[in-house]
C-alpha cells in the first residue's frame, strides 16, 4: 500500500477509536472553557506552511483542545437545553459526512433527501397538520424561525400590493425565544410582545390585537405562539390562538424547538393541541430528538407559500430545476442553499430504534423533571417556584441572592461534578432568580438530581 493511504488508514482507525470512546464513556466529568491565551500557549503554532501531521494535531486536539468543551450530553449537565445525541445517529453522522452529499436540490441528493423526508414525514405526523403538510431540516431554530417569518411576510405582501412597502408586524410574548426577536430584526419585522412569561392565552392575544392602531393592525400579519418556553416548559394556548389567528387572518407560527419533541409524548399531548392549526412550526431535533447538531426543522402548512419567498433565482441553478423538478428541493423552503443532509443521522436513528423509543426516552424527561419536582418539595431548603412544565423545572433555594446562585452554579462546574444554571422568572413586575433544570438525557438518574439538590444545603 501506498505510505499515504497507510497514513490515512491509520488515522481512520484512531479516529474511530476516539468516537466509539467518547460515546461509550458515560464517566466524563464536565469540563470547563480555558482563555484563548492559554490554549494558545498548550498548543503553540498549529497552522503552518508544511502541517503539523495528523498525529500531532489529533494529539492536541485529545489532550488540550477536546478538554476545553463542556459536553453537553453529560448526564448531569441540566442548563439551557442540554442535548443527547444517539450513538446510531453520531455513527450516522460520520457517514453523512464521508458521502459529500450536497442536500440543496434532489438532482444531487436525491438518496440523502429521500432519508430526510422519511424522517420529516414522522415529526409531521406528530403535528396532525392536515394533508400537503411538510416540511425541511435546517442548521437549528433559529433558522426555521427566520425561515417561517420570511414566508408569512412574504405571503402578507403577496396578497395587497399596498403591503409591499409596509414594515410588518408580528405579535408574540415575553416568553418567546430570543431568536424570534433577533430574526424579525433580520427580517426587518417589528415585534409586540404580549405581557406575560407564563401562558399566552388568546383572551390576551385579542387584547392587544384590539389596541392596535388601524395603522398597525393593517401592518400585522403573523402571531408566534410557543409551544414549551426555553425557559419554563410552557405551552401557550395554541387551539385559542391559532382559532383567533383563524378570525383575524393572520399566519399562525408555533416555536416548538425545544418542546417539539413531546409531541410523541402522549401523557402530555393534549396540551399541545390547536398547533394543528399551524401555518408553520419549529422543531429542534437536536433539542429532544437526539439528533447532533445541528438539525432543527421548519414545517408549513401550505409548503409552495414557502417555495415562493425562498426559492432561489440564478441562470446556474435552472439545470437543478430541470432535471430535479421530479424531487423534492430543500432549498426551497428555507434561507439556505448548499446545505448538508442534516436531517441524515437522525433518519438513521430513528430507523435503527423505531418511533417508540423515542416515545420513552421523552417520556422519560418528563418524569425525571416530576420526580425532581417531588423531591424538591420534600426538602426544606428548596421549594418549586412553579409546577414543572414539560422537563423544565423552576425552583429556589430558600434564602438565596442572586449571587449565591451564581457562586454555587460556578463551584460545581469548577468541581467537574455538574452545571445546572440560574435563570429569571418574571412575576408581576419583578424578576427573580431561581435554578432551572432542563432535563432532555434519559440516563440522567435520580442519585444525580437528589446530589445536585443537597450540594444546595
Ligand atoms: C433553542 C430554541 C430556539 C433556537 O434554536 P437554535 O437551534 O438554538 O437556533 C428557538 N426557539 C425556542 C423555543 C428554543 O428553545
Amino acid at each position: 500500500m501506498h505510505k499515504i493511504d497507510m497514513d490515512l488508514v491509520e488515522m481512520t482507525m484512531d479516529v474511530m477509536k476516539y468516537v466509539i470512546d467518547r460515546i461509550s464513556n458515560t464517566q466524563t466529568t464536565i469540563n470547563k472553557p480555558k482563555k484563548a491565551e492559554e490554549l494558545k500557549a498548550l498548543v503553540g503554532e498549529t497552522i503552518t506552511k508544511e502541517g503539523i501531521g495528523g498525529e500531532k494535531a489529533f494529539n492536541l486536539w485529545k489532550e488540550y483542545l477536546t478538554k476545553s468543551n463542556v459536553p453537553i450530553d453529560h448526564p448531569r449537565h441540566l442548563a439551557f437545553v442540554p442535548a443527547s445525541p444517539t450513538r446510531a445517529a453520531i455513527m450516522f453522522d460520520l457517514v453523512t459526512s464521508a458521502s459529500s452529499i450536497h442536500g440543496a436540490y434532489w438532482m444531487e441528493g436525491a438518496g440523502g433527501i429521500f432519508c430526510e423526508n422519511e424522517a420529516m414525514r414522522w415529526m409531521v405526523s406528530l403535528t396532525g397538520l392536515p394533508e400537503g403538510a411538510f416540511g425541511v431540516f435546517t442548521s437549528g431554530g433559529t433558522a426555521a424561525n427566520l425561515s417561517a417569518i420570511v414566508a408569512a411576510r412574504e405571503y402578507w405582501r403577496s396578497l395587497d400590493v399596498v403591503n409591499e412597502n409596509k414594515k410588518g408586524l408580528v405579535i408574540t410574548s415575553i416568553g418567546a425565544h430570543s431568536s424570534i426577536k433577533a430574526m424579525a430584526k433580520v427580517a426587518d419585522v417589528e415585534i409586540l410582545l404580549v405581557d406575560t412569561e407564563d401562558v399566552m392565552t388568546a383572551e390576551a392575544l385579542q387584547e392587544v390585537i384590539y389596541n392596535l392602531t388601524s395603522e398597525e393592525r393593517k401592518r400585522l400579519f403573523a402571531v408566534v405562539a410557543t409551544g414549551g418556553t426555553t425557559n419554563a416548559g410552557i405551552i401557550d394556548d395554541l387551539y385559542g390562538i391559532g382559532s383567533l389567528c383563524e378570525r383575524e387572518h393572520l399566519w399562525f407560527h408555533v416555536d416548538a424547538a425545544y418542546g417539539g419533541g413531546a409531541l410523541v409524548a402522549d401523557s402530555v399531548r393534549h396540551l399541545f393541541n390547536g398547533i394543528e392549526k399551524a401555518d408553520s412550526i419549529t422543531i429542534d431535533p437536536h433539542k429532544w430528538m437526539f439528533s447532533p447538531y445541528d438539525c432543527g426543522a421548519v414545517i408549513y402548512k401550505n409548503p409552495e407559500l414557502a417555495k415562493n419567498a425562498h426559492s432561489q433565482e440564478g441562470s446556474y441553478l435552472d439545470i437543478f430545476k430541470d432535471e430535479g423538478a421530479h424531487g423534492f428541493n430543500p432549498t426551497d423552503y428555507q434561507i439556505q442553499l448548499t446545505r448538508r443532509v442534516r436531517g441524515l443521522p437522525f433518519w438513521f436513528s430513528l430507523a435503527m430504534h423505531g418511533t417508540d423509543r423515542y416515545k420513552q426516552a421523552v417520556e422519560r424527561g418528563i418524569e425525571l423533571a416530576q420526580i425532581a419536582g417531588e423531591m424538591i418539595t420534600k426538602m426544606d431548603h428548596v421549594e418549586l417556584v412553579r409546577e414543572p412544565s414539560l422537563s423544565c423545572v423552576l425552583y429556589r433555594r430558600v434564602g438565596w441572592e442572586p449571587d449565591d446562585y451564581t457562586h454555587w452554579t460556578y463551584e460545581n462546574h469548577e468541581k467537574g461534578f455538574a452545571l445546572v444554571t440560574p435563570t429569571k422568572w418574571k412575576t408581576g413586575a419583578s424578576f427573580e432568580t431561581v435554578s432551572r433544570f432542563c432535563f432532555i438525557n434519559p440516563d440522567t438518574t435520580e442519585d444525580d438530581i437528589e446530589q445536585i439538590l443537597k450540594s444546595m444545603i
